[in-house]
C-alpha cells in the first residue's frame, strides 16, 4: 500500500469543499469522437467544478458478481462495442489509475465487501464522457462495478456510503442513460437530436420531476410505474448509475439538469449535477 499517496488523499480532505457529483447520459459511443451539444454540455460541466484529486466512475457497462473497484496503476482503455468506425477503436484514454482511491473506497464502504480488480480498466461508459471533462487524461480515475445481483434499493444504500469521498476531493461520476431501450432505437434517426417516442418523453419527464422533487423512492421503485417506465428501463444497468448519484445528494444541495434531450426515439441524454461550486 502506498501510504504516502493514501495520506495525501486523506489530507486533501481537510480543506476541500464538497465536490459536486455528476450523472452523465452517455448515449452512443460515437460521442467520444464527435462534436455536438451533448459533448459541449459535458465539457461545460467539467469546467464548472473544482479540479478533482481523482474520479470514481460508475458505468452502466461494468456489471459483476459482487462489487469491484479497479485498482491497477494504468487502466487500459476498453473498446467494449461493435460495429463502429475504426477511428473509435483507436481512441486511447491513458489517465492513470489510483490504487490508493480503490483502497480508500474499499475502506469507506463498511457494509459492502468490495473487491480490488486488476483486469478491467476503463470501459466506454466511462472514457467516452470523462474524456470530454478532462481531455488531458491527467486526473487519476477508477471504476466501480454494478453488482448485477443487487436490488435498486441496495445500490442506492451502497452509494450513500460514498458521500464522504466527495469531501476528499473525489469527483463521483455515474454514466448511463435515464431512458435507454436499444431494441427500440430508430437507427435512421440517430443524429436527429430531439427525436423521442411518446413513452420515452413521458418517462423522462416523470423521472426529472422525481429527481427535482428529491423523491428518490419513486425512482428506486421504477418497476412500479407502468408501460412508459417499463419501456424506458428494459434492463437496469443504464438507470442504476443515476441512483448512485442521487443517493449522494445532501439535504440542502441543489440539483441541476442539463443535456435534457432525446436521440433516436428511445434514448435520453438527460444529465444531472448534484451540488454547486461552494
Ligand atoms: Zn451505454
Amino acid at each position: 500500500m502506498k501510504l504516502d499517496a493514501l495520506n495525501k488523499i486523506a489530507r486533501s480532505g481537510d480543506n476541500t469543499a464538497q465536490m459536486p457529483a455528476l450523472f452523465l447520459g452517455h448515449g452512443s459511443p460515437m460521442n467520444a469522437i464527435e462534436e455536438n451539444e451533448f459533448v459541449a454540455g459535458w465539457r461545460e460541466a467539467g469546467k464548472a467544478i473544482p479540479r478533482p484529486k481523482a474520479i470514481l466512475c460508475i458505468s452502466a457497462h461494468w456489471e459483476t458478481r459482487g462489487t469491484l473497484v479497479t485498482a491497477m496503476e494504468n487502466p487500459p482503455t476498453i473498446h467494449d462495442f461493435g460495429g463502429f468506425p475504426q477511428k473509435l477503436y483507436e481512441v486511447e484514454y491513458p489517465a492513470p489509475g489510483s490504487p490508493e482511491l480503490a483502497m480508500e473506497t474499499q475502506k469507506t464502504l463498511t457494509k459492502t465487501e468490495v473487491g480490488l480488480d486488476l483486469k478491467w480498466g476503463l470501459d466506454h461508459g466511462c472514457w467516452s464522457v470523462v474524456k470530454h471533462l478532462y481531455p488531458e487524461a491527467d486526473v487519476p480515475i477508477i471504476q466501480m462495478s454494478l453488482d448485477y445481483y443487487q436490488t435498486p434499493q441496495a445500490h442506492y444504500d451502497l452509494a450513500k456510503e460514498l458521500a464522504s469521498l466527495r469531501r476528499k476531493g473525489i469527483l463521483i461520476v455515474g454514466s448511463g442513460n435515464l431512458v435507454h431501450n436499444l431494441g427500440r432505437v430508430a437507427w435512421d434517426k440517430l443524429n436527429e437530436i430531439g427525436y423521442s417516442y411518446d413513452w420515452a418523453t413521458e418517462a423522462n419527464e416523470k423521472m426529472k420531476k422525481f429527481i427535482l422533487e428529491g423523491d428518490h423512492k419513486q425512482l428506486i421503485d421504477y418497476k412500479s410505474h407502468g408501460r412508459a417506465f417499463d419501456l424506458a428501463i428494459p434492463t437496469a444497468e443504464h438507470f442504476l448509475p443515476l441512483l448512485y448519484i442521487l443517493a449522494l445528494k445532501e439535504e440542502n444541495e441543489e440539483v441541476a439538469i442539463f443535456n435534457d434531450k432525446a436521440v433516436a426515439g428511445s434514448l435520453t441524454m438527460t444529465s444531472v449535477k448534484i451540488g454547486m461550486n461552494n
